[in-house]
């Protein structure tokens, strides 16, 4: 079974039950297997097929969950890409990952437009249309065919001779960075996508009578696997929120009477923080779960007392499909922990040599089972030092209890976590180099109320005349917005060890004691 058949079972057991919620709109499980065979059958035309790789560049959308179930289904590859990543990051992806196809919005033309000419190998653009400008886009002049995702839909086979699949197969390629700065793209197949959500949905009990706000962005593999594949599984309905925002998630808690909400911490801070939300508002949901980044107690604690709702934290990472912990719904829930094993997943606390440790000693957390990546793509470097005896090594220290409840102690590698989005220092660093005058950066995370951590550079120039404001307009010119600094200060010479690396624990205790 994979994530498309299942897909079909569940149509046939939920016909007529919502699948999702779109702008007040209802699409049964009915139409969205019909969308999804008439999808998969117009990209069998357009002659894609098992082992294709297509990108799918998109916001929340129902475009979006119709994508991805229709590739899953002729057995090609979706790459998920952040919609908010500028051309020059896009064209690194789309070039490394083999793309042959891209699946996007009408607003995101314009990106594609600055890149086409470093994309030859792209043979169609498929664009969804969030306006009614479709026309011209159609016109555009691109090296690859631009084709209409409603025209698709709409023209479809309702009959499709689907290809076998393999349950290893890979079925997405998620790209993670890791310290290195390189962009590695996490290979999961089917089986994995298949049981993390199987064991999710079975952990938290999401069934048929459950409605899901899906707030989070859904190329991020936490949205993927709990808030759609999960509650597809089921007859689960989502309530497709294209974007976050305290009004919209309240509104829709409200209206749709929703049972489940997923956030990062920061989503839950600014529900918190907004003075539009009311208890009576989340009365239907039973259960809040977040994860992405550590969850700070206090935070935890006082959202519970105002809304009376359990939020339950959960940990996960890409290359696990994501989920390995959750608190327990049956037993004590433990905040500051991220909790124990879900189904069919071994987690264990591991030295330096991969030894276990003692209950309560701080290692690396490592961990076993169906949902494990099976590599990294084109870099069996990386997936040789990432995935030892079966076992995945997260980069992500931890300690457990006596109840065998785990507690993230600090992240080994340095990702930096901004408002959920993850932002790597060596990514800003490669940047800041390319600045004529930049002769050393470091990039570190500090703490900020606002979207969790903060970007700051540490920087080391040849022209005192070079200011902060120039420095961060550089930066803008060159990334997405969210891994744009925040600050940056300037130092006559960056603090380093005795081989020459940069000591960022010591940037971060400058930055603490000032
Ligand atoms: P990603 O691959 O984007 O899903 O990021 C995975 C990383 O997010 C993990 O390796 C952790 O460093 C971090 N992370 C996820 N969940 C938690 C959590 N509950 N507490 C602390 N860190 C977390």
């Amino acid at each position: 079974m994979n994530l498309s058949e299942q897909l079909s079972v569940t149509a046939k057991n939920y016909p007529h039950k919502s699948a999702y919620i779109f702008q007040g709109e209802k699409t049964s499980y009915l139409e969205l297997e019909g969308a999804v065979t008439k999808f998969a059958s117009q990209l069998k035309a357009l002659g894609y097929q098992r082992g294709d790789h297509i990108a799918l560049v998109a916001g929340n959308s129902p475009h979006y969950i119709i994508s991805l179930y229709g590739a899953l289904r002729i057995g090609a590859v979706i790459i998920p890409v952040n919609p908010m990543y500028t051309p020059q990051e896009l064209s690194y992806i789309l070039n490394n990952g083999d793309v042959k196809a891209v699946i996007t919005m009408d607003v995101l033309v314009e990106k594609f437009e600055a890149i086409k000419d470093k994309l030859p190998q792209i043979n169609h653009y498929i664009v969804c249309e969030t306006t009614s400008e479709m026309a011209t886009t159609e016109e555009q002049s691109f090296p690859g065919e631009m084709k209409s995702f409603t025209n698709m839909v709409r023209e479809g086979s309702p009959i499709l001779d689907a290809p076998e699949l393999n349950e290893e197969d890979v079925a997405l390629i998620l790209y993670t960075s890791g310290t290195t700065g390189t962009p590695k793209g996490a290979m999961l197949t089917h089986k994995n996508l298949y049981s993390n959500a199987k064991d999710t949905a079975d952990y938290l009990a999401i069934n048929g009578e459950d409605l899901v706000i899906a707030a989070l962005p859904m190329f991020h593999v936490f949205c993927l696997t709990v808030a759609l594949n999960a509650p597809l599984m089921n007859g689960g309905t989502i309530i497709i929120l294209p974007k976050f925002s305290p009004t919209s998630v309240f509104k829709v808690a409200k209206d749709h009477k929703a049972t489940i909400f997923f956030g990062v911490p920061t989503m839950y801070n600014y529900l918190l923080q907004s003075s539009e939300g009311h208890e009576n508002d989340f009365s239907n949901i039973r259960l809040c779960i977040s994860g992405g980044a550590a969850m700070p107690v206090t935070l935890l604690k006082e959202f519970e007392k105002v809304f009376q709702v359990i939020v339950s934290e959960g940990y996960g990472l890409s290359e696990a499909s994501p989920v390995t912990c959750f608190n327990p719904l049956d037993r004590q829930r433990k905040p500051g922990s991220i909790g124990c094993n879900i189904v069919n997943v071994k987690n264990k606390v591991v030295d330096e040599f991969g030894e276990e440790v003692e209950v309560g000693e701080v290692g690396e957390l490592i961990c076993k089972g169906p949902h494990i990546m099976k590599g990294y793509y084109k870099m069996p470097e990386e997936t040789a030092v990432a995935l030892k005896d079966g076992w995945l090594y997260t980069g992500d220290m931890a300690r457990m209890d006596d109840e065998g409840y785990f507690y993230i102690v600090d992240r080994k590698k340095d990702m930096i976590l901004v408002g959920g989005y993850n932002v790597y220092p060596r990514e800003i660093e490669e940047v800041l180099h390319q600045h004529p005058n930049v002769l050393e950066a470091a990039v570190i995370g500090i703490p900020d109320p606002n979207v969790g951590e903060a970007v700051v550079c540490y920087v080391v120039t040849n022209d005192h005349s070079l200011t902060e404001e120039a420095l961060i307009e550089f930066c803008s010119a060159n990334l997405a917005k969210y891994k744009v600094p925040s600050k940056i200060e300037f130092l006559d010479e960056l603090p380093k060890n005795t081989t020459g690396k940069i000591l960022r624990k010591s940037l971060r205790e400058n930055i603490a004691n000032k």
